[in-house]
Parts: structure tokens; C-alpha cells; sequence
């Protein structure tokens, strides 16, 4: 696909799905800026696209590390085209464990992480009546499984945020994309702390043939690609044996 056109933002480009996808829509030729908080794993993506992507160190948490990503893209390219939310972690755990902190971090990184994108990219895509903001939700947003109900509360928040933001910025021509995928192959396990959620977590996607992360990227390519009256709304991407 020839996205030679579009200025795109992915937070969260570091592993996984933003990596995938930064490396497809860079073969698109896409004027893209990435960030995430790992620089020296950004960095591993761009050397294999040489002068083709910025990279910086932001962590979605902090407004101003998301602002600095959006603002030097404006800067450079006069403006921004599409915002990628796409940062979020997964540490599922039975409630009784009362684990707060790691509620802290997913509400913190899942839902305001994509806030802050959202409040950083917004007003510049708003002032030119143009823009496409795309978030990963997943679909635990839809549906809550076991020992995973603050996980699937974040997701379940972000669907809300993104169809809100669809109505109100209808009239702004601005395209919003919920991404939703089922199990894939990804360092999201990694931030599983309770041993029986990891384990849970890695037979599931064994058992269901899970996706890889390039099969998600493809979908976020199809959403950018539309033309500019047809906006891709939600997409939801399951392994096939995934009920
Ligand atoms: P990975 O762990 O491979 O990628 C997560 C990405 O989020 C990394 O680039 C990481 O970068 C970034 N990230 C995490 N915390 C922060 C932060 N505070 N600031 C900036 N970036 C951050 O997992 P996935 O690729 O699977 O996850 C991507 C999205 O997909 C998530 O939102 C996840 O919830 C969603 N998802 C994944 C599914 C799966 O089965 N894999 C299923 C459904 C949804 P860094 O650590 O360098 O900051």
C-alpha cells in the first residue's frame, strides 16, 4: 500500500503489535515517528529503515512525553495525519489478590495513556478538520474473562472513550478505529506477574493457534488506507479457534 502521504504516530512501537506495524507502514512508505520507552528497541526498527522514522523515548504515562512526540511531529511535518494509541500492558490476577499497584499501572497506561494522545493530537487534527485517531483495545473489551476483570475494565473504557470521541468529532471529519484483537504472539505476557495467569495466558494462545503480530498490523494498514469518507470504526481480529 502507498502511504507515502500520511504523517503517522504509533506510542507503544517498541514490541509486538507497534513494532509490526511500524515496519509495515514503513515498507508503505509512511512519514512515521514512533516512541515508546524502550529507545534502544525503537532504534533496532529504524536502522532497518534508513532517514525513513523518527524515534523517541516517551512514556504515555506523561503528558509531556506524549505532547513532546506529537509536537516535534507537527513541527517537522506541518502536521499530523494519524495517531496510533497503541501502548498497554496486561498483568490479569484474581481481585482478592488486591494487587494495586498493577491496577494503578493499567489505568494508568491503558486508559490515560490513551487520553494523553488523545489530548496531545487532537486540537491539531481538530484546527484542520482532518485526522484519524486508532487506539488497541482488544477483546476483552468486549467480553470479561476470568481473573482479568481490570484488564477487560480498561479496555471496556477505552471502547467507550474512542466511540465517544468518533461522535463528537463527526463533524470534524476525524476517523477513530478501535483495533481489537484476540490472542497474539507478543512480549504482553511478559507483564503477567501471577504465575498461573502467565501460564493461563500462554496455553490459551497455544490452544487457539494465536495470531502473530503482523496479522494485527494489517488491519491498522486496511483502517489508514480508506478513503476520506470511510472510516473504519472497530475492527476485531481473532485467531480463528477463539470463541
Ligand atoms: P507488547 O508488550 O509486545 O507491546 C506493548 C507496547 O506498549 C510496547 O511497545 C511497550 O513499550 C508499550 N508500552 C507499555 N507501557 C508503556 C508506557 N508507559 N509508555 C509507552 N509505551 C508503553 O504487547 P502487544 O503488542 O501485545 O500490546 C500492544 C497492545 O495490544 C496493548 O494495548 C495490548 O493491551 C493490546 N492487545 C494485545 C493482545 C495480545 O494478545 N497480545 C490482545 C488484545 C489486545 P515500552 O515497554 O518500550 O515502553
Amino acid at each position: 500500500m502507498d502511504l507515502s502521504n500520511k504523517v503517522v504516530v504509533i506510542m507503544g512501537a517498541s514490541s509486538g503489535i507497534g513494532a509490526a506495524t511500524s515496519r509495515l507502514l514503513a515498507k508503505d512508505n509512511a512519514k512515521l515517528v514512533i516512541a515508546a520507552r524502550r529507545l534502544n528497541r525503537l532504534e533496532e526498527i529504524q536502522k532497518d529503515f534508513p532517514g525513513k522514522i523518527d524515534a523517541y523515548k516517551a512514556d504515555v504515562t506523561k503528558f509531556e512525553d506524549v505532547k513532546n512526540v506529537i509536537d516535534k511531529t507537527v513541527e517537522k511535518y506541518g502536521r499530523i495525519d494519524v495517531l496510533y494509541n497503541n501502548a498497554g500492558i496486561m498483568p490479569t490476577a484474581p481481585l482478592i489478590e488486591g494487587r494495586r499497584d498493577e491496577w494503578q499501572n493499567m489505568l494508568q497506561i491503558n486508559i490515560m495513556g490513551v487520553l494523553n494522545g488523545i489530548a496531545a493530537a487532537l486540537p491539531y487534527m481538530a484546527k484542520v478538520k482532518s485526522g484519524h485517531i486508532i487506539t488497541t483495545d482488544s477483546v476483552a473489551g468486549h467480553v470479561v474473562g476470568p481473573d482479568s476483570a481490570v484488564y477487560s475494565g480498561t479496555k471496556f473504557a477505552v471502547r467507550a472513550i474512542m466511540d465517544g470521541l468518533r461522535q463528537e468529532q463527526a463533524e470534524n471529519n476525524i476517523k477513530t478505529t478501535i483495533i481489537s484483537p484476540g490472542s497474539t504472539g507478543t512480549e504482553l505476557f511478559n507483564s503477567i506477574n501471577d504465575s498461573d495467569q502467565k501460564k493461563f495466558a500462554k496455553d490459551f494462545f497455544e490452544n487457539v493457534n494465536g495470531l502473530q503480530p503482523g496479522q494485527i498490523a494489517s488491519a491498522v494498514e486496511f483502517a489508514i488506507g480508506t478513503k476520506d469518507n470511510m472510516s473504519v470504526s472497530e475492527v476485531i481480529v481473532r485467531p480463528t479457534r477463539q470463541t
